[in-house]
């Protein structure tokens, strides 16, 4: 009786438990909750539109086009560099590439990078902002996030048990044009509502220059404001820095490394794939103090341990290159945003012959414009509850086959409803692309749609 009771006990604990979590296999919630929240992604869902769809892909950021002759040349080579480059590397970085990534940024950064120390090689970028939020951030610590931001910013720094304060980039008031700014340079920070943020538990700042998706290159002034509170409040700053050599129209990127006072506290982080124009190849890097990257390396060494060697040796082979050749018409530090600012131009000029208004970009691959004035009869579309600007982007991928990326992806959720108008186009497209799109928007502004 007493074993028929128990048994009646436990089977129905075990049902309350399920009706709990409908979805486990254990009778006990399965997910860690350190990832509760932050199962949506954005390059996940759209591209999966993308590869269902197949429209004219303006979305994700990455080129259709290979990467320089020498760099693919340097790639096979690596490969055919006999039995090592098949093998297991060096856990911090390939010695070659470290040395190669030291040599280079020192000249810029004004100092002497230790390869050995100051430089850790990741899994692309995005590992080593991973690695940076894992190894500096503590549970309950706040980390400032300039809005827009790179997406992946968030979920990492709720999985190492921080919280995201956010503070946004805006418009200024006499910005270029009536009712809004037409360049990146127009949206800025606060000083006032930047120092409001800081309080006793903030680790962190983070911030991406050139922006992505906005394109906005921080002056060295407005580097120099966060430097300060930085300083002020005894905080790190994670600068990421992919588009590092994507600036236009005179546009020159600064390293808030470089600024006094700020190398000990900043990791830099940098990303081959955008470099070199081989997303794929998945190779980035972390650069600070020795004191700051010795963390990271321990986050490093027990998840990843080190990245494909002879993808390393093929980065460090470009790196050394580019330092032979930097400020001449040969580098592809000088010629990729060359070319760029052509194909920036030519989206600019279709989107304002369709009557859009694009806030051009300083620097990156990336451009937004404001659709809040364009008819579409979204009535079609699922989830009304959704944010508009991903109900007028799967719209858009759907019915005109053209793909773009919803901006509210790049804010936080609070936040996110307010920039809801905008879409960000990617224009680091063969021009024959860039032309498939222009068809598309003329034809529907063609027919008063738009
Ligand atoms: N930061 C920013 C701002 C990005 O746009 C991206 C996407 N490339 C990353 C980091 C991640 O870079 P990677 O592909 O090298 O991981
Ligand atoms: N950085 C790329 C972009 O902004 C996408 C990264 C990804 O696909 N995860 O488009």
């Amino acid at each position: 009786m007493g074993l028929l009771f128990w048994n009646f006990v436990t089977a129905s604990r075990r049902a309350a438990t399920f009706i709990k979590f409908p979805n486990t296999i254990m009778s006990r919630r399965l997910h860690a909750s350190r990832i509760e929240g932050v199962d949506k992604n954005v390059w996940v869902e759209f591209s999966q539109l993308v590869n269902d769809y197949q429209p004219v892909n303006l979305g994700q950021g990455f080129p259709d086009f290979a990467p320089p002759k020498y760099m693919e040349d340097a790639f096979c080579e690596a490969l055919r560099g006999g039995p090592s480059m098949h093998q297991y590397t060096r856990a911090f970085g390939h010695p070659r590439l470290v040395k190669s990534l030291a040599k280079f940024f020192s000249g810029i950064v004004g100092r002497e990078i230790h390869p050995m120390d100051d430089v850790l090689v990741t899994v692309g970028a995005y590992q080593a902002l991973f690695c940076a939020f894992q190894a500096l951030v503590e549970e309950g610590d706040e980390v400032i996030v300039v809005e827009p931001f790179f997406d992946c910013y968030q979920p990492m720094v709720k999985m190492a048990g921080g919280k995201a304060v956010y503070v946004p980039l805006r418009p200024k008031a006499n910005g270029a044009g009536e009712g809004g700014a037409l360049s990146s340079g127009d949206w800025v920070l606060s000083t006032e509502e930047l120092a409001s943020k800081f309080t006793p538990r903030t680790k962190a700042v983070v911030i991406n220059t050139p922006n992505n998706p906005l394109g906005k290159v921080y002056k060295r002034e407005e580097l120099q404001v966060i430097a300060d509170l930085c300083i002020q409040h005894d905080v790190l700053c994670f600068s990421d820095e992919v588009y590092e050599w994507l600036t236009y129209d005179g546009t020159q990127h600064v390293k808030i490394a470089s600024l006094p006072g700020m190398w000990e506290r900043t990791i830099t982080v940098g990303s081959a794939g955008k470099t070199f124009s081989a997303t794929g190849w998945k190779v980035g890097w972390a650069i600070g103090a020795t004191d700051l990257i010795k963390h990271m390396k321990t986050v490093h060494q027990n998840s990843v341990y080190h990245c494909a060697t002879a993808a390393q040796e093929a980065v460090a082979r470009g790196f050394e290159r580019e330092l032979d050749l930097l400020g001449t018409p040969e580098s592809y530090f000088r010629q990729l945003p060359d070319e760029m600012r052509l194909k920036r131009e030519k989206l600019a000029s279709c989107l304002e012959s369709v009557g859009l208004k694009p806030i051009m970009p300083q620097g990156g691959y990336f451009m937004i414009t404001d659709v809040s004035s364009v008819k579409a009869d979204l009535d079609e579309a699922d989830g009304k509850e959704e944010a508009y600007d991903f109900r007028f982007v799967k719209w858009l991928i759907k019915e005109k086959g053209l793909a773009t990326i919803p901006v509210s992806a790049f804010y936080s959720p609070e936040h996110g409803r307010d920039f809801d108008k905008y879409i960000r186009f990617c224009f680091i497209k063969e021009d024959s692309t860039l032309d498939a799109a222009e068809a598309i928007l003329k034809n529907w502004s063609a027919s008063s749609h738009l």
